[in-house]
């Protein structure tokens, strides 16, 4: 047909599947086995759905400033949005307007290039090293920005901060997005240097560490100059992206840090037990500060077992992909759930 000269043509990002059986251990997506703080039910049980009349607040007050005050930021420096991927690709529509390419991790979250197909971005993949870590000095090319996962994904790797900071310091003439989906399983956010550079963007999300990936909450803190450039832009296209319940809810989980301590400290020491039982089995895997392992077998096939485990109820991630064919990433679940995956994984070893 004529008109579809004209259409803006993407391919779109493949999620993790979300099955809709429920009798099956779930360790695809990295979302969190454990519920949100209990403080986001009570949130949740006052609210009325005869607000849902009125618009929510366009500046998303409540949580803007529940956020500030937990990270010790005024409310400018602050941007929160629908998921993390919603403040991702309004960032890369905002910051990323340049000729010269992008660049990014060869081994990365897949929607990194989906968004630069999206906007026309030009972009350039950075391969990591053998093992699986960012080559500091790759990143000195002539760029028109700069993104990359800390923690990495799907490897679960961690790069240092002084590699961090090499790399935003090196390019102060581009924005320097760090994704920090996993930060709160053993890395250190790269936010202390936020003060120091005004080129560096953090974003993070209430998807993982704060189990409320249904509910859709993401954001960005930085210099108030790049928030403010990043709030121009959702106000040029939908003022209203934040539900009432997302902002009240995501509120309350903020507030209840013993929880969010306890609960991310749970997933950790469920990561230590399996990763021995992994050395047990014969795996290898980079050392993950996320709430998953990127693990491979030296006598095994990637595909094979991604089946095997599919059959048995076990949902993985897998790509077909060059380099990490052979590789599965596995969200860290349940001791329970672990135990059960072990026990399956001892059979067929
Ligand atoms: C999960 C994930 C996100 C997106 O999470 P949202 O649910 O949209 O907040 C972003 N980046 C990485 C690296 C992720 O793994």
């Amino acid at each position: 047909m004529a008109w579809q000269e004209n259409v803006r043509t993407v391919t779109p990002y493949t999620a993790g599947e979300q099955p809709k059986r429920r009798d099956i251990i779930k360790l695809n997506t990295n979302e969190c086995p454990y519920p949100p703080a209990p403080g986001v039910s009570k949130a949740l049980a006052e609210l009325s759905a005869d607000d849902f009349r009125l618009y929510p607040d366009p500046d998303c007050t409540a949580l803007v400033s529940c956020l500030a005050d937990y990270y010790g930021l005024p409310c400018e420096q602050v941007f929160v949005g629908v998921g993390s991927d919603d403040v991702l690709a309004l960032a890369f529509l905002t910051f990323f307007n340049s000729k010269k390419p992008i660049l990014f991790p060869d081994i990365t979250y897949s929607f990194y290039d989906v968004w630069a197909e999206l906007y026309r971005i030009p972009y350039q993949k950075i391969p990591l090293d053998g093992n699986f870590q960012m080559v500091k000095e790759d990143y000195l090319v002539k760029n028109g920005g700069i993104i990359f996962p800390n923690p990495n994904a799907p490897t679960g790797v961690f790069e240092d901060l002084d590699v961090v900071e090499f790399i935003v310091g090196k390019n102060s003439g581009s924005v320097v997005i760090v994704d920090e989906a996993y930060i709160d399983f053993g890395g250190t956010s790269a936010l202390s240097l936020a003060s120091k550079y005004d080129n560096l963007l953090i974003v993070q999300t209430f998807s993982k560490s704060r189990a409320m990936a249904g509910m859709r909450i993401g954001y960005a803190m930085g210099n108030q100059k790049l928030i403010k450039y990043l709030s121009d832009a959702k106000f040029a296209t939908n003022s209203y992206t934040m539900n009432r319940t997302a902002l009240s809810l995501g509120a309350a989980a903020v507030l209840d840090d013993d929880y969010f301590k306890k609960t991310t400290a749970k997933i950790i020491n469920t990561r230590a037990w399996f990763e021995k039982e992994l050395d047990r089995l014969g795996f290898i895997y980079p050392k993950s500060d996320g709430n998953f392992i990127f693990v491979t077998h030296p006598r095994l096939s990637g595909a094979e077992l991604f089946t095997a485990l599919s059959e048995r109820g076990i949902y993985v991630r897998h790509w077909n992909k060059p380099r990490i064919c052979e590789y599965l990433r596995i969200t860290i679940g349940t001791d329970e759930e672990m135990r059960a995956l072990t026990a399956f994984l001892d059979a067929y070893v």
